[in-house]
């Protein structure tokens, strides 16, 4: 198998050939038909979550097929298209697993961070952690829903039911998400960085009813807001967008410092919270919604061994939508 490999933090992704891997008890191979590329695997790479692994393969947001199965695994067959999504693993026995709250869970095993992930032609998935896919749908589309997909639709839900939905950074979550809230018949106010107007028309022309600079007041107080950027700034910004009652849910992993604000900013009950992960329960319920909603999910896709140029160009912005890598 090859792969391209982080082998110390902050640098350059190295292609590698590996000895071909085997499937344990409860796991399976998959042949990776695409991957797509995630701020968190520019987090993984610069070593800026908590508890960085090398060497290991980035990438979570994974298609393949099953090409082998290890033993104990049921309801899986080989041949079958697969997602493989960031959360790789769960003790299932710590009292998070146990009460419902696997997302929480205290021994996790993470892909692409401190699991092997599919930057790679084939990787080795917890087969509880494979969502069948069927065969809905082209492969390098569907990449970009196991993350951005699979992370902002858990953000829609905490976010509540509100009819007038703020989205912060409109990238691969937020262009798929606008998508999801619009389907609902919910009003999308997309926040960009300040000036983007490219940005901005690609975010009216996926349905928002709004779409300005983060610094801009949207035109009517919003229900809720979700943050996708990875700036803490947004914080007090979006408390400040939002209604009385009304929530700001942080959907990243990782997120500068939020700057001291104002006590009024909170008052009258508007809500701060955080998203981790995913609960596979998640993960069944929007796979089966996205086919019937139809979204379209824009990509760029670079070859595998142009894995340090798709994080480049994510760093700097270059494309709208998503990068998906293809062996
Ligand atoms: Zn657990
Ligand atoms: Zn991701």
């Amino acid at each position: 198998m090859q792969a391209i490999v982080l082998k110390e933090l902050g640098a350059r992704l190295e292609w590698t050939d590996l000895a071909d891997r085997q499937p344990g008890p409860g796991e399976i191979r998959v042949k990776v038909a695409a991957c797509g590329v995630c701020r968190t695997d520019l987090h993984v790479v610069d070593g800026e979550l908590s508890h960085p692994q090398v060497p290991i393969i980035p990438g979570h947001e994974i298609v393949g097929r099953i090409d082998m199965i290890g033993t104990g695994v049921e309801g899986l067959r080989v041949g079958e298209r697969v997602g493989i999504p960031w959360l790789g693993h769960t003790c299932g026995v710590c009292p998070y697993c146990r009460g419902g709250q696997e997302n929480l869970c205290d021994r996790p095993l993470f892909t692409g961070y401190t699991r092997d992930g599919g930057f790679a032609t084939v990787m080795i998935a917890d087969a509880r952690y494979a969502f069948p896919l069927g065969e809905v749908g082209d492969d390098v589309a569907l990449a970009s829903l196991l993350c951005a997909g699979l992370i902002g639709w858990r953000s829609l839900v905490i976010a509540g039911e509100g009819k007038k939905l703020g989205l912060y950074g409109f990238g691969a979550a937020a262009h798929i998400i606008a998508q999801v809230a619009k389907w609902q018949g919910r009003s999308v106010f997309a926040f960009t960085r300040p000036g983007d107007i490219a940005t901005q028309t690609f975010a009216r022309g996926l349905g928002a009813a709004w779409a300005g600079g983060s610094d801009e007041t949207p035109p009517e107080p919003l229900d809720s807001a979700i943050i996708f950027a990875v700036v803490g700034d947004l914080v007090p910004l979006a408390l400040k967008a939002v209604r009385k009652g009304g929530r700001v849910v942080c959907a990243g992993i990782h997120m500068s410092d939020i700057p001291s604000f104002p006590y009024r900013l909170l008052w009258e009950e508007r809500q701060i919270v955080s998203v981790a992960n995913l609960q596979r329960q998640d993960g069944l319920d929007f796979l089966r919604l996205a086919p019937e909603i139809g979204i379209v999910t824009h990509t760029t896709t670079y070859p595998l061994n142009q894995a340090n140029q798709a994080l480049a160009d994510l760093r700097a912005g270059r494309f709208e939508g998503a990068a998906v890598l293809v062996p």
